[in-house]
């Protein structure tokens, strides 16, 4: 380990300084109750309620900050992750960092996409084909489980014009709605790897006062992951109703019950943990429901 990392107190956690994971990723250690000092060139931030900094970079750069001890921790796409592991093994270095957390956000998919002409009939069909990708370790691993023989062309950005450009054949690239793909006259056919933001660490457990402040951090994230989509639910029925309403909270945890007036009007208190759409609050409201209310969760302590 490096000198910089033994001799810190601090933990130090890398995010994307601007994209798609940037504002999430705040949003997420935000509600794990961190809160920072931002420097006039903001690329680092200062932790004040807790002592764990932040590192504003390209999320291309994540993977080797942990790598090299610069960061502890990093919120990063598997994808990223995923080829800069590969590429690692693949030229025989030692894995560094591995994958914590799966956080839910970001979510995309590294596919194969083929001209909108091509008829799609497997993976036999990209024999000898040139295909655009800024994931050549992923590409590569993936066509040799194939058992495929293609040339891989590695572009760093704009891949999906590559074909319109003759550079390639087809590509291989995160898509998440097609609408990029589609505008390209690309079509998407497989997937090679589902993706998703994830929290970053090292291969190696952390030491003293870090290891205290990551299990502080994954317990808090833990929290605010699952109470992202947890509501408590709130409302009053007869005794007579409870039979026909439980059936509408199977992701309820075991609900509170009280006793309104006399022995027929009860109150209860659910937390769900699925979505409250507005036909599961109309579904309860026919089935005898009250009064309902939806409450969002600030925060919750296993
Ligand atoms: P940086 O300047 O930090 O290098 P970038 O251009 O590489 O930024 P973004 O486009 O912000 O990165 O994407 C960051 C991550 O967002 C991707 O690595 C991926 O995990 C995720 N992502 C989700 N949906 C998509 C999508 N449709 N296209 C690209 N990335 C996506
Ligand atoms: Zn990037």
């Amino acid at each position: 380990m490096s000198a910089s990392t033994e001799s810190r107190d601090r933990l130090r956690i890398a995010i994307q300084k601007s994209g798609r994971l940037a504002d999430p990723a705040r949003a997420l250690l935000g509600a794990c109750g961190l809160s920072w000092r931002e420097s006039r060139d903001r690329l680092f931030c200062y932790g004040e309620a807790l002592p764990i900094d932040l590192l504003l970079v390209r999320d291309d750069d994540i993977p080797g900050l942990i790598a090299d001890g610069v960061c502890d921790l990093g919120i990063v796409g598997r994808n990223v992750l995923a080829e800069q592991d590969l590429d690692r093994r693949q030229n025989g270095v030692a894995p560094a960092f591995r994958e914590l957390v799966p956080l839910g956000f970001g979510g995309c998919r590294l596919a194969l996409a083929v001209p909108d002409d091509w008829e799609w009939r497997g993976a036999g069909q990209l024999a000898n084909r040139r295909i655009a990708t800024s994931y050549p370790a992923l590409l590569r691993n993936w066509l040799a489980e194939q058992g495929i023989d293609a040339d891989v062309v590695t572009l760093s950005g704009s891949v999906e014009i590559a074909p319109r450009l003759g550079q390639a054949d087809l590509i291989c690239d995160l898509v998440s709605s097609g609408a990029t793909l589609a505008a390209n006259q690309l079509k998407p056919v497989t997937t090679l790897l589902d993706s998703e933001a994830v929290l970053a660490g090292p291969v190696a457990e952390f030491e003293g006062e870090r290891a205290l402040l990551a299990e502080l951090l994954l317990r808090r994230l833990d929290g605010a992951l699952r109470t992202r989509h947890s509501r408590l639910l709130m409302f009053q029925a007869e005794r007579a109703a409870i039979p026909r309403l439980l059936p509408l909270l199977p992701d309820a945890e075991s609900p509170t019950v009280l006793q309104v007036d006399g022995a027929d009007r009860l109150a209860l208190q659910a937390l769900c943990h699925g979505r409250l759409t507005w036909q599961r609050l109309e579904d309860l409201k026919r089935a005898g429901a009250q009064g309902l209310m939806v409450l969002p969760v600030e925060s919750m302590l296993a």
